[in-house]
């Protein structure tokens, strides 16, 4: 094989404008030793977003990650996250960034859920944090793995850290909400945290 199809190999694209996300994920490639170079969507502004058009997290995911691998022709990996609230059967779900309408408005998604969950007690307010992270080569070979963070869900907000729900979900066996919780904490226990390490295997076997 030619050397430069070799770097090409060795460089993998992660569907998101978040640097924190590409922070995260690059220290657990490094941390399992995989020489990869990991960028972000950022290195190639002329590809436009995606539609999430999937029904299920690891739909969306799939289709984020072989849209860039098809444009780019490198290996891809993308994540698609939410809440699921057992009461709700899974909602918000897919819907968790839109829930109240608008896009990313972290503060009305979260009023409305508290609002809808407001007359149910403690021991039904379960729900859990999942997440699906897929890698996608060029050739359409495609791999998914997902994570969840199981908790229980607060009347109110508590904790500034963080962003979305993190302020009313308090992971099991913790006493603080998310936002309460280091970045490093949270990301040792997270839904992300687990499909990004889920991805280690995936990586090592499809660019190793
Ligand atoms: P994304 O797929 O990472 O963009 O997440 C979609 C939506 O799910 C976000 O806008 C949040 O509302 C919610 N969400 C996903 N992960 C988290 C988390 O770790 N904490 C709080 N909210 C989250």
């Amino acid at each position: 094989m030619a050397p430069g199809i070799i770097g090409n190999m060795k460089r993998l694209i992660l569907a998101t404008r978040n640097a924190n996300k590409v922070t995260e994920l690059r220290a657990i490639l490094a941390a399992a030793g995989l020489d990869v170079e990991l960028v972000g969507a950022d290195a190639y502004p002329e590809i436009p977003d995606v539609k999430e058009t999937g029904v299920t997290f690891a739909e969306n995911a799939l289709l984020k990650a072989h849209a860039l691998a098809r444009a780019t022709g490198h290996p891809a990996v993308a994540d698609d996250s939410g809440l699921c609230v057992d009461v709700l059967n899974g909602a918000p779900g897919i819907f968790s960034a839109r829930w109240a309408g608008r896009h990313g408005d972290d503060k009305a998604n979260l009023d409305l859920l508290l609002a809808q969950l407001a007359d149910i007690a403690d021991e039904h307010r379960g729900a859990h944090f999942a997440c699906a992270a897929a890698l996608a080569l060029p050739d359409g070979t495609e791999r998914v793995v997902e994570g969840r963070l199981r908790g229980t869900l607060r009347h109110e907000p508590a904790g500034a850290g963080g962003f979305g729900y993190d302020p009313i979900l308090q992971p099991l066996g913790e006493t603080r909400t998310c936002a309460q919780l280091t970045a490093e904490e949270k990301n040792a226990i997270s839904h992300r945290g687990e499909a990004f390490r889920g991805l280690v295997p995936v990586v090592r076997e499809l660019l190793g």
